[in-house]
């Protein structure tokens, strides 16, 4: 059976996405694979296909490696919905539960086996995949979320780095290993680490073109996050993420008193309690999750509408990833995020005073510098993001001149100023105390001195008599910060978080300092910031106008999505398993009479056409009378 019928037949969808149906023939016919593809871009199907393709061909089951138990149920309940054999062997199952699905295994009865690293290189189940092997009924390895083996990635887990015993055990079984995140350097540890390196890469685009980037500079950030909800996103998923547990468990708080349906989700809070959590963020419509960046690997929740960061995240990897759990369906999206002083500040710190080399601290830099600079940028966010991943080709000419048209700074080009004079005047400053007093001070001391304030630090130094004490008082204090902020992101000024936090020069401040480096801001950055935080998600591209549903179809949409509401609930899975909105307003906009009618409609595989076209049918025709 070929690959193209398997995606008909079994998943209902009528033509392969983008590489996919070069990955799933590649992978099918024996050969390994490494898949770049963005989150939504359909990695599940490049290595389900094969896995169904093999079995049926009786070269034997495929093990899936995935690190996230938590979700491994439901993914095997959306392999069950479509009709196919698939289990899970984690620490949830007891012993005989466990033993039960071995047994199904050697027998042949399984297609895909779903297991975490740590348990695929146990003793005992490398056992049971030699005596599968002896017999040639292993079928394939898919390593799914292959980054975490890189300790550059941002999940890094070390019990990936034992799954090379895959390939030297196995050697005859294909290998196709996914991720959704991997600038060059994480992609060569993936290759050396898994020993991949005869393997084809399948390198995706990672424009995610359905999300609208919006950065803004945090002022009140509360009041912003929640106009941007409220605006944009009364109603609908989303996540949020907070640097602590603590701001996590705060915010979540001020989110239900302001009427939102807000949880909170961190690594402190009890196992069973999170569960809940996540399970209700995947089974419920319209919940925000509050969380620290332990929640959300593997989240293939199609439709949250967006994602808010109240703190920055390490770096661009991880802003990346974060968003990129946004819109999974392709409908409209937002990535929201607030960043300030701050935000640099901590982040700094974090990594000096983290116990890593030096060698590793310096990468860390490098990541944040580059995150910085997203934040910082007047030009646009996604050409910047996409060629930090290499990808340069659509901006070859100069990305600063390209417009994509669903970021805040192509959507609305703030103005800008030239901040060279106030930049110069600035790092003069820094100069001239340093030089007087070998002393280092922070931003806000250096703010009293450029705008001519005298306050008592200022007396106590003497600043009042530096030759620059209030040079910078025509600038305001915004400006000014705005000037600073621009300086460490591009990196002629560097914050020393283990002393204080104190500001220095840098090898390029000299070129500031000489006017030889032009440093270009946004004009009144607040205001214009809260301006463009409405635009995105405002009604022309608001994800429920979409899906275009006239009067009537509205009705039955609403029939069709109570229904599977109750059908998931009885299932125990979340209700997208069942059938997406997306194949739910097409049944109700075409409103089928019979179930060939029924069978057109993209996600409707035969499994689920046998199980369920009776009742959409008897639904379809209750709203009619
Ligand atoms: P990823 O793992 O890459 O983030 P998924 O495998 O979860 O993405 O796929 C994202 C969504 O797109 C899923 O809901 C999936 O059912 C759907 N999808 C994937 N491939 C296709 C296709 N060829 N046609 C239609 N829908 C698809
Ligand atoms: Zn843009």
């Amino acid at each position: 059976m070929s690959c193209v019928t398997i995606l008909r037949e079994v998943f209902g969808y009528n033509a392969f996405r983008g590489a996919q149906q070069a990955i799933v023939e590649h992978v099918t016919a024996g050969h390994d694979a490494l898949v770049l593809m963005p989150t939504g871009g359909g990695k599940s199907l490049c290595y389900q296909i094969p896995a169904i393709a093999r079995q049926r061909a009786n070269m034997g089951a495929a093990i899936v490696v995935s690190p996230l138990i938590a979700l491994m149920h439901d993914q095997v309940g959306a392999l069950h919905e479509v009709g196919v054999e698939a289990a899970f062997l984690n620490s949830t199952l007891t012993g005989e539960e466990a033993h039960k699905i071995e047994q199904r295994l050697l027998r042949g009865e399984i297609t895909l086996l779903y297991a975490a690293p740590e348990r695929i290189t146990t003793p005992r189940f490398l056992a049971l995949l030699d005596s599968l092997y002896s017999r040639d009924q292993l079928g394939l390895f898919a390593i799914d979320e292959a980054h975490c083996v890189s300790q550059w990635g941002h999940d890094f887990r070390p019990e990936y780095r034992a799954l090379t015993v895959l390939h030297e055990r196995f050697p005859q079984v294909p290998r196709i290993a996914l991720t959704a995140t991997a600038d060059a350097l994480t992609r060569d540890d993936i290759v050396e680490r898994l020993q991949l390196q005869h393997a084809h890469a399948f390198v995706s685009s990672f424009d995610r073109p359905n999300i609208c980037y919006t950065i803004v500079e945090k002022r009140d950030s509360i009041q912003q996050l929640l106009r941007f909800i409220i605006q944009n996103h009364d109603g609908d998923a989303g996540v949020i993420y907070c640097q602590s547990r603590k701001k996590v468990e705060e915010l979540a708080q001020t989110l239900v008193n302001a009427g939102l349906r807000a949880l909170p989700y961190h690594a402190g809070l009890d196992s069973k309690l999170r569960q809940t959590h996540q399970d209700r963020f995947l089974r419920e419509d319209g919940i925000v999750m509050v969380a620290t960046i332990a929640f959300g690997m593997g989240i293939d929740k199609p439709d949250v509408r967006f994602v808010a960061h109240m703190d920055i995240p390490k770096n661009i990897e991880g802003y990346y990833q974060e968003t990129g759990r946004a819109g999974r369906d392709g409908l409209p999206a937002n990535a929201w995020m607030g960043y300030g002083l701050q935000d640099v500040v901590n982040q700094r710190r974090m990594i000096d005073e983290s116990p890593a080399s030096d060698d590793f601290k310096n990468v860390m830099r490098g990541k944040l510098d580059a995150l910085l600079a997203l934040a910082e940028a007047t030009d646009c966010r996604r050409a910047r993001l996409l060629s930090y991943f290499g990808e340069t080709q659509p901006f070859a000419e100069s990305y600063s001149r390209y417009i994509c048209g669903n970021c805040d700074n192509c959507l609305q080009p703030p103005a800008l100023w030239d901040g060279t004079d106030a930049a110069r005047k600035l790092l003069s400053t820094i100069y001239r105390i340093q030089q007087q007093d070998n002393l280092h001070f922070g931003a806000g001391h250096l703010m009293d001195v450029l705008r001519g304030k005298r306050t008592d630090k200022v007396v106590q130094y003497n600043h009042h008599a530096l030759s620059t004490f209030g040079i910078g008082a025509n600038y305001s204090e915004v400006q000014l910060r705005a000037v600073l902020r621009q300086l460490i992101a591009t990196g002629a000024l560097a914050i020393n978080a283990s002393a204080f936090n104190t500001l220095h020069l840098t090898e390029l401040s000299r070129g500031v300092l000489r006017g030889e480096t032009r440093i270009q801001l946004r004009a009144t950055l607040s205001k214009l910031a809260e301006k463009t935080s409405r635009a995105p998600g405002s009604k022309a591209v608001s994800p429920k106008t979409t899906l275009q549903l006239d009067e009537a179809a509205l009705v039955r949409f609403t029939a069709l999505k109570a229904w599977r509401a109750e059908v998931a609930r009885e299932h125990n899975l979340p209700a997208y398993v069942i059938f997406h909105d997306i194949t739910l307003a097409q049944i109700a906009q075409r409103s089928p009479q019979t179930a060939t009618d029924l069978q057109d409609i993209s996600g409707i595989g035969a499994k689920k056409l046998e199980a369920y076209a009776i009742e959409v049918l008897r639904v379809l025709k209750n709203c009619t009378i």
